[in-house]
């Protein structure tokens, strides 16, 4: 209850007291039905009042009209599996979770169109006074859902990553996971996070019956519970025991009919995060990202040249390379198969940490998911109405309709030509706010 309290409070103060109208542009509303050639998208008091064709269109009296005609209106992307503040110059550390950082992060990603992300499991506690910050319009850029601190094992996957250790909870019994996500529901904590995986065998995985007692308590709390998920075997296991979200590919192995029969029956979203696969390994072969303008204009020169040394040299070794191709090649499969399936594939490449840029990546995610086997169209709708469900948003967020806040996007090109077209962000809308950078 807190949290739909607060979400109506943030809304109704961010909201943008002037009435305007997008007239004439194509508009592609996130529920995945055709595009509407000239429409008209009237937003009052921050909410779409009226999402549709033009010639239906009542515009109230008043309203500033600005004609976008050969434009597209798509929903502000939803990033489903992201970080923020932890990482400076392409490492991560407790010490970089500034303000300054935080805010810049998410200024980034919505320069790029993200008009809201995630923080899954690797925040301090001072992203609750960030994410109230930028919920009353102290500061403007992306708005942030955050898990805060999320599960592992003792010493389980990412504690021994530089910069996360403290900031997992690492729990060893059912009980303390227990209390442990009580205490994050009663601090606010937007999702629960745990991570499920041994990492290539390095480290020990949460117990099966600790991940079931955090899904259920998150339930009970009525906060989304997410994984981070690598074995097809704990993917079968969460989704049976009522997972939210898994926020990653299934890497070792084909999905099967099991977890397919599972993942529908618990109306679970899949994220398949396909640029983290590709980022695990890439720079130390060929990143062809890494010499497009559009991916380093928000980087620094600093993490320009790292990525093309000192990063590259890391991420070359032999053993890394033939994972990471396999983990990609895999998880390019699995999302293709699921989505046939018509499981909800969400969208998200797990953006922060280091060598995963936010909002560049957004877009590269988007891409690859078509080279996948996924039309435009369906990524779009990943992107908003399947994320918003996902998430428990929907109420106010993810599809362009009457009732929903103005969070948008306009294009310069019709992305459903080609994915890469999403790229070519004309305005970003929160709120009915414009966003400029
Ligand atoms: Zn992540």
């Amino acid at each position: 209850m807190l949290r739909l309290f607060i979400t109506t409070i943030f809304v109704a103060v961010m909201a943008s007291a002037q009435t305007f109208v997008v007239e004439h542009a194509r508009l592609i509303d996130g529920n995945g039905g055709a595009a509407v050639e000239d429409s008209a998208l009237v937003v009052q008091d921050g909410r779409i009042t009226y999402a549709g064709p033009f010639a239906d269109a009542s515009i109230p009296e008043g309203a500033q009209r600005m004609n976008m005609r050969g434009k597209t209106i798509v929903p502000g992307i939803i990033n489903g599996h992201g970080h923020v503040g932890l990482t400076k110059d392409l490492k991560q550390d407790q010490a970089y979770y500034t303000r300054a950082n935080v805010i810049k992060n998410l200024q980034i990603y919505a320069s790029y169109g993200v008009t809201t992300t995630t923080d899954m499991g690797t925040a301090l506690d001072s992203i609750f006074e960030y994410r109230e910050q930028r919920n009353k319009g102290e500061f403007d850029g992306a708005r942030v859902l955050t898990a805060v601190h999320g599960f592992t094992a003792i010493d389980g996957y990412p504690t021994r990553v530089p910069g996360v250790k403290g900031v997992a909870n690492e729990v060893a019994t059912a009980d303390q996971a227990r209390k442990l996500v009580d205490k994050l529901a009663d601090d606010g904590a937007d999702l629960i996070k745990m991570w499920v995986d041994t990492h290539h065998g390095a480290y020990p995985k949460i117990a099966p019956e600790i991940r079931t007692a955090i899904i259920q308590e998150a339930a009970r709390r009525g906060v989304v519970s997410f994984a981070h998920v690598y074995e097809l075997a704990d993917a079968k296991q969460l989704a049976a025991a009522g997972v939210r979200v898994l926020g990653h590919s299934v890497r070792d192995a084909e999905a099967d009919d099991e977890l397919i029969s599972l993942l529908l029956k618990g109306d679970v979203t899949y994220i398949p995060t396909v640029m983290r696969e590709a980022a695990m390994y890439m720079y130390g072969s060929r990143a062809p990202w890494v010499n497009d303008p559009y991916f380093t204009r928000s980087l620094t020169a600093t993490e320009i040249q790292a990525l093309r040394t000192s990063f590259k040299a890391a991420q070359a070794d032999p053993e890394l390379q033939r994972e990471g191709a396999s983990d990609l090649a895999m998880a390019m499969k699995n999302v293709k198969i699921l989505h046939d399936a018509g499981v909800n594939i969400g969208f998200g490449p797990d953006t922060g940490p280091p060598g995963r840029f936010a909002g560049s990546f957004e877009h590269l995610e988007a891409e690859k998911l078509v080279e996948a086997g996924l039309t435009p169209m369906e990524v779009i709708v990943a992107w908003s109405k399947t994320n918003s469900r996902a998430l428990g948003i929907d109420e106010d967020f993810g599809t362009l309709e009457a009732g929903k806040v103005a969070d948008f996007l306009i294009l310069n090109a019709n992305p459903l030509d080609n994915m890469r077209n999403a790229r070519a962000i004309h305005r970003v809308y929160m709120g009915g706010k414009r966003f400029r950078w």
